[in-house]
Protein backbone atom coordinates (compact mmCIF):
# COMPACT_ATOMS: atom_id res chain seq x y z
CA UNK A 1 0.00 0.00 0.00
CA UNK A 2 1.09 3.35 -0.53
CA UNK A 3 1.54 6.09 1.72
CA UNK A 4 -1.46 7.82 3.00
CA UNK A 5 0.27 11.05 1.83
CA UNK A 6 -0.21 9.88 -1.78
CA UNK A 7 -3.38 9.28 -1.34
CA UNK A 8 -6.20 11.40 -2.63
CA UNK A 9 -9.06 12.53 -0.21
CA UNK A 10 -11.27 10.73 -0.83
CA UNK A 11 -9.00 7.64 -0.53
CA UNK A 12 -7.71 8.83 2.92
CA UNK A 13 -11.42 8.93 3.79
CA UNK A 14 -12.05 5.27 3.13
CA UNK A 15 -8.83 4.60 4.79
CA UNK A 16 -9.72 6.36 8.54
CA UNK A 17 -13.16 4.51 8.39
CA UNK A 18 -11.43 1.32 7.69
CA UNK A 19 -9.18 1.33 10.63
CA UNK A 20 -11.79 3.04 12.68
CA UNK A 21 -14.41 0.29 11.67
CA UNK A 22 -11.68 -2.00 12.93
CA UNK A 23 -11.37 -0.51 16.36
CA UNK A 24 -8.74 0.86 15.78
CA UNK A 25 -7.15 4.12 16.69
CA UNK A 26 -3.88 6.39 15.29
CA UNK A 27 -1.50 6.88 17.05
CA UNK A 28 0.73 8.57 14.75
CA UNK A 29 0.05 11.77 12.63
CA UNK A 30 2.07 13.51 9.97
CA UNK A 31 3.89 16.16 10.85
CA UNK A 32 3.58 17.71 7.18
CA UNK A 33 0.38 16.86 5.89
CA UNK A 34 -1.68 16.15 9.26
CA UNK A 35 -2.72 12.82 8.74
CA UNK A 36 -3.06 9.99 10.68
CA UNK A 37 -1.88 6.70 10.68
CA UNK A 38 -1.88 3.46 12.50
CA UNK A 39 1.42 2.35 11.02
CA UNK A 40 4.29 4.81 10.84
CA UNK A 41 5.51 3.86 7.19
CA UNK A 42 2.12 5.25 6.08
CA UNK A 43 2.68 8.43 6.51
CA UNK A 44 5.92 10.65 5.08
CA UNK A 45 6.52 12.84 8.56
CA UNK A 46 5.20 9.95 11.56
CA UNK A 47 5.18 11.73 14.63
CA UNK A 48 4.06 9.89 17.65
CA UNK A 49 0.81 10.84 19.40
CA UNK A 50 1.21 11.05 22.56
CA UNK A 51 -2.22 10.60 25.13
CA UNK A 52 -1.42 13.44 27.17
CA UNK A 53 -0.84 15.29 24.00
CA UNK A 54 -4.44 14.87 22.96
CA UNK A 55 -5.27 15.54 26.34
CA UNK A 56 -4.94 19.23 26.21
CA UNK A 57 -7.24 20.40 23.89
ZN1 LIG B 1 2.67 13.41 5.07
Amino acid sequence: MKKICKLEKKETERYVLEFVAEGQRPTYICEACARLAVDRKKICKPLKIRKKAVKKK
